[in-house]
């Protein structure tokens, strides 16, 4: 399993002694002013500042050089851009490499505010979008235009969770326009069960908030770059002031030496929960990349190396708002959050047209009422109970 192959670098990624100075952990150095005792340091400093040199607060202090260098260990990549939050990744990401009058092909199936991203801010500033549906894999070729700068993936995707086939997809694109610049939403993947660069994408972004943070008590975001992009990255990120706290960015190295340990029980405990929905009578289908039943089920095989606890279920029936209310105010361990990746379980309903009116590209396959559950580490006897007290309460 690749979580016990990369188990030792999960817990010594970045934890170089010159970042903890004798303790275990990175110190955490909170700081805007970086003092030079010498016109000699400061030249130096100044020179080397994009290059983990400390210069100034916004450019990272020893605390940022650690989690940026751990996870480059892990997902590969010539650098690692901070931001204050996932969002903040995905638009700075983009902005780096648009100007006016280019394209971007992002997913239909994409993080809601990724594509309000899009409709607003990039229309604004002349940089049009066009959406693909997320199974259009080899077809992708014919949505490509001169103006092409950006191909935005996102895997699986929100809500819906189909796979998409990457290598196909990153293949046809390269084959007309290597310079386009592919980008993926790899939050899903936490950095570590889909290796992004090694599929020849470009930057790998991550909202840190969901499992490097792992305790929903931080907010941050990374984008993972190969040399080819790193340099632009860096450098328009900072321009444009993203960074993080040094107390976030230690609480980021934190989650990452557990979790490993964690995306193993939220896998175990996800597809067994998913297993069990997959035999109840009111279940149509459970999206769940390692079921069969999910779309691109083959291509999470063949590409990914695990899953962890966010999937979806579709139930025959639409439940009225009635039933709605009944179902999701009376979860025992399941919380109602507009997030995922914590240690906790939460849950969400969308109505089919919820969901048509967050897809520009296409129409849902399906009319009863989709489930959104993150598991989180309780014990699945104990969230099963809750799921089947769930159906008892919107039985006829
Ligand atoms: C949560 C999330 C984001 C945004 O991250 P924030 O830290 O909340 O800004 C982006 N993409 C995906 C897939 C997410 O789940």
């Amino acid at each position: 399993m690749y979580l016990d192959k990369i188990a030792t670098a999960l817990v010594k990624a970045g934890r170089s002694r010159k970042f903890g100075q004798g303790s275990v952990n990175p110190v955490i150095q909170r700081a805007s002013s970086l003092v030079f005792d010498t016109v000699k340091d400061k030249k130096f400093a100044t020179v080397n500042r994009a290059r983990n040199e400390l210069f100034y607060g916004r450019r990272g202090t020893l605390t940022h050089f650690s989690l940026q260098e751990a996870m480059v260990e892990l997902e590969g990549g010539a650098g690692c851009a901070l931001y204050p939050c996932g969002a903040a990744a995905v638009s700075n990401a983009i902005l780096s490499f648009v100007v006016a009058g280019d394209h971007v092909l992002m997913s239909g199936a994409a993080y809601e505010p990724t594509q309000d991203f899009c409709n607003i801010i990039l229309k604004d500033m002349n940089v049009s979008t066009s959406y693909y549906e997320p199974t259009i894999g080899a077809g992708i070729g014919k949505l490509v235009q001169e103006n092409t700068k950006v191909l935005f993936l996102e895997a699986p995707s929100s809500i819906t969770m189909e796979v998409p086939d990457i290598p196909a997809m990153v293949k046809a694109v390269r084959a007309i326009n290597p310079n386009i610049i592919i980008m993926i939403d790899n939050t899903w993947g936490a950095g570590v069960l889909f290796k992004a660069l090694e599929h020849d994408i470009d930057i790998s972004i991550q909202a840190g908030t969901k499992y490097i943070v792992g305790h929903s008590d931080a907010m941050l975001g990374t984008a993972v770059s190969n040399e080819r992009c790193w340099d632009r990255l860096q450098e328009r990120s900072y321009l444009m002031g993203q960074m993080v706290d040094a107390d976030t960015a230690y609480v980021a190295a934190r989650g990452l030496r557990t979790m490993g340990i964690r995306l193993k029980q939220h896998e175990a405990s996800s597809i067994a929960i998913a297993t069990w929905l997959s035999k109840r009578p009111e279940v149509e289908r459970v999206n769940h990349p390692a079921l069969p039943s999910c779309k691109g089920h083959e291509f999470y095989r063949r590409d990914f190396h695990g899953c962890n606890g966010l999937f979806a279920f579709i139930l025959k029936k639409r439940l009225t708002n009635d039933q709605l209310e009944e179902y999701l105010n009376n979860f025992q361990h399941f919380s109602m959050a507009y997030s995922w990746g914590g240690y906790e379980s939460l849950i969400l309903a969308n109505q089919p047209e919820q969901i048509n009116a967050i897809r520009p590209s296409g129409d849902v396959d399906f009319e009863g009422t989709l489930i959104r559950v993150h598991i989180g580490l309780e014990s699945v006897e104990d969230l099963i109970e809750d799921l089947e007290a769930g159906f008892e309460r919107i039985a006829e």
